[in-house]
């Protein structure tokens, strides 16, 4: 195997592994795309593969529809299962941008896991920082767009609380480990776009296809 610059080597980066955090409605699930997009990489978002498991009828689908509908966490085995065959695949060797995961320090534990018995590690964790109204009021908006069957009032506030208590805490051990760009994210989309893509420069993390962003 031929022998790759760090990515903190300068020019582009010759791998990026990414998590984008925050909570809902910080519009994660967006930035997240054009940062992949970006760099090369998939973007791998548990959310989504999970629903679109339950709109498939399979049998992940159907142990999971419940917990969602509910703004539960699916149980961490279960997800960390699915994360570990996603990156797995071919595409995501060179990186990967995940959306959605590690949601907890189980997962969290999970993902070092994985990644050691890889000899891989993390180049950024994207926090994006919104306040909670605005998180609030960017959901419910959302909620009368898309229909989402979890959009609803008392969901959406077991997904903040779950949020708030097990997921901010995981931001707190990757800034310990110096992994996190912290980005406002309140503002346009483009505004919030240069935000991500000037703090990962900050970090030497340039991505090899600027145009795509
Ligand atoms: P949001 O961040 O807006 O809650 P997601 O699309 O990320 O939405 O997730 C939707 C649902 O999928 C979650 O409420 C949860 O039930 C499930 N889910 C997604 N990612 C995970 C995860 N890492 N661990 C456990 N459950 C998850």
């Amino acid at each position: 195997m031929t022998a790759r610059p760090a990515a903190h080597e300068g020019g582009p980066a010759r791998h990026a592994r990414f998590l984008i955090v925050g909570p809902q409605g910080s519009g994660k699930g967006t930035q997240g795309v054009v940062v992949a997009k970006a760099f090369g990489v998939p973007q791998v978002a548990t959310g989504d593969i999970f629903r679109e498991n339950v709109s498939g009828g399979t049998d992940l689908g159907k142990r999971v529809q419940a917990i969602i509908e509910a703004g539960d966490l699916v149980p961490d085995e279960l997800t960390s299962e699915l994360v570990r065959d996603r990156l797995s695949q071919p595409d995501a060797e060179y990186g990967f941008l995940l959306d959605g995961y590690p949601r907890n320090r189980g997962q969290v534990a999970d993902l070092d896991g994985f990644l050691i018995s890889r000899g891989e590690q993390l180049d950024a964790v994207i926090e994006l920082a919104v306040p909670r109204a605005e998180s609030i009021a960017r959901l419910t908006q959302r909620a009368i767009e898309q229909g989402r069957t979890d959009d609803t009032e008392e969901v959406i506030s077991n997904r903040l609380a779950i949020y708030e208590r097990e997921t901010a805490p995981i931001l707190d051990d990757y800034r310990a480990r110096g992994l996190v760009a912290r980005i406002d994210g309140v503002g346009t989309l483009a505004e919030v776009t240069d935000r991500i893509f000037s703090s990962l420069a900050v970090r030497g993390l340039v991505p090899a296809h600027p145009g795509a962003a």
